[in-house]
């Protein structure tokens, strides 16, 4: 991968090979989910899974696969979803959020969204991301994934003030 400029990302975080991939689905989007996880399993088993409740019960379920459940999205999953993402516990996220509903909690999913590309982590919304991202020959080797170096352009923020 081509380094970027050091004025870009000056800091790096290592994924290993065993990728730590956090899987939700709101509700009308969770059969599409559970069918394209169903169809991946044997590359998903391979890594360590995460989900919100109810997502990471169903597909533990279907995929007869541990995964290490959140609470769930409405009741602070995706904002738990997202701590874990700020602290480097996880490396992928596959989020099929509905796009013809609101949701109640639709604060906590923009926040989900907005934490995933702050720290620059693979992020799939739809099935054929979810298939361009799966299939990554990233997906079978340690990758370096580059922290955008957003403290300076903060610190500029600030002193405009
Ligand atoms: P759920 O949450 O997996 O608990 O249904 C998903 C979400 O709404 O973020």
């Amino acid at each position: 991968m081509k380094k970027p400029h050091p004025s870009i990302a000056s800091s790096t975080s290592e994924m290993k090979v065993k990728k730590r991939i956090a899987l939700v689905a709101h509700d009308y989007r969770k059969p599409d989910l559970l069918d394209w996880a169903q169809y991946n399993k044997d590359i998903l088993k391979e890594h360590e899974l995460f989900g919100t409740g109810t997502t990471g019960r169903l597909i533990s379920e279907k995929l007869e696969l541990p995964v290490h459940r959140f609470m769930s999205g409405p009741l602070g999953g995706d904002q738990q979803l997202g701590a874990a993402i700020a602290k480097g516990d996880l490396d992928i996220l596959i989020f099929f959020w509905d796009p013809l509903q609101a949701q109640p909690h639709d604060v906590d999913v923009k926040a989900l969204l907005r934490i995933a590309i702050v720290y620059n982590i693979p992020l799939a919304c739809s099935r054929s991301s979810a298939d361009f991202l799966i299939s990554s020959k990233l997906l079978e080797k340690p990758y370096e994934r580059y922290l955008v170096d957003y403290g300076a352009r903060l610190e500029k923020l600030a002193t405009k003030e």
